[in-house]
């Protein structure tokens, strides 16, 4: 990614909490018959609040916490129930399941299914119930909030306004009514237990999130054949890390006919030292050059975009050379305004090509200086 998000600690992380203990306390220590007491304090008044009320049709909490808990108590063994529950730290970690922390090895709902079929199915159904509408219940957003409210606290502290997985999308702010969807970075479909952890979810926008990203699993190789995630583990930019990704990009163009230019005449090479695998599994699972080529190759955007410096020049009586490397100047202080980051690498790229010449405006044909 381009960069990165400032993680933002709020009261909706409760839910995570609560989790946390339902999982490794409850669940994991399974013993003699399950009862509402064992679950923590706060988790226990929402299912009772939810039972009493008549409004909600779905069992989304109590009938399936307590048949989870049969399930451990009855299928897994010591060995497995401390299995799991390692399981369950190892795909909290987000930031080491990124980093590919060979001493974190993540587990999958496969792995859930090798030892209880049974589990795996009412784990999966329970995870994904806790995002999509258990997070949203009265009785857990009177205690930790909404998901608006989040959202709200989200954007007041990253207010880039831009997709920082893309970096043209925009990221509805504070003066949206809307907002985007969450997306989970690592997939809720794949990965047990991290359905509510907030370091796993954010915003992105709906381009990256609908049309790209979908299901794909970023800290997966793609399969050779399938092209489909599932191989061995890669790295993968964490979306809340404190180090800057510094991706740099080097472009040149095979052609001087920019008015045709095709994706394949150009020769984009996005690089950041050290991250190779990170910024391969940013390229596959967003589609990053297929996206940044077809904008260069497109009327509103990469031609646009040239004949806008051969205008600006003849204005105010610069050689677009030198309108050029103002524009750079300029640009570099706001990466992200205009796609000045794919901006400038592209008309740095006509400049090498001879596109934009010193002393050249191409609108006049007239050479100034030679
Ligand atoms: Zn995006």
């Amino acid at each position: 990614m381009l960069f990165n998000y400032r993680y933002v600690n709020h009261s909706i992380e409760g839910l995570q909490v609560y989790l946390d203990h339902l999982v490794k306390e409850v669940w994991c220590k399974a013993n003699g018959p399950f009862s509402l007491d064992l679950l923590h304090p706060e988790l226990k008044l929402i299912v009772e609040e939810i039972s009493n009320d008549d409004s909600i049709t779905k069992d989304y909490l109590y009938g399936p916490i307590r048949r989870i808990y049969e399930l451990f108590r009855v299928q897994l063994t010591p060995v497995q129930r401390a299995q799991v529950s390692a399981w369950y730290d190892h795909n909290n970690d987000i930031e080491a399941l990124c980093a590919g922390d060979p001493s974190k090895p993540p587990a999958t709902y496969a792995d859930i299914r090798a030892i209880s079929t049974d589990l795996e199915a009412a784990l999966k159904n329970f995870c994904k119930n806790l995002f999509t509408d258990v997070i949203h219940l009265k009785a857990v957003t009177s205690r930790i909030g909404e998901i608006e409210a989040h959202y709200r606290a989200f954007v007041t502290e990253n207010g880039e306004g831009k997709c920082p997985y893309c970096g043209c999308g925009d990221i509805k702010g504070v003066h949206h009514s809307r907002r985007e969807a969450y997306d989970h970075f690592l997939p809720k479909g794949i990965y047990p237990f991290n359905s509510v952890n907030f370091h796993n979810l954010a915003p992105m926008c709906h381009e990256c999130n609908s049309t790209y990203k979908l299901a794909k699993d970023p800290t997966r190789h793609l399969d050779p054949i399938s092209r489909e995630a599932g191989g061995t583990r890669r790295k993968a930019f964490y979306s809340y890390a404190t180090m800057a990704s510094c991706i740099t990009f080097t472009m040149t163009l095979k052609t001087k006919d920019i008015m045709r230019l095709q994706p394949d005449e150009i020769d984009l090479q996005l690089s950041a030292p050290g991250r190779e695998e990170e910024v391969e599994a940013w390229k596959d699972v967003f589609g990053i050059e297929e996206r940044y080529k077809a904008r260069l190759c497109g009327k509103n955007d990469g031609i646009a975009w040239l004949q806008q410096v051969f205008e600006e020049a003849e204005n105010v009586d610069l050689t677009p050379d030198q309108m050029l490397a103002a524009k750079l100047r300029s640009a570099e202080k706001v990466p992200y305004a205009d796609s000045n980051f794919l901006r400038m690498p592209f008309l740095n790229a006509c400049r090498i090509a001879k596109i934009i010449r010193e002393g050249e405006n191409r609108s006049t044909g007239e050479h100034e200086g030679g």
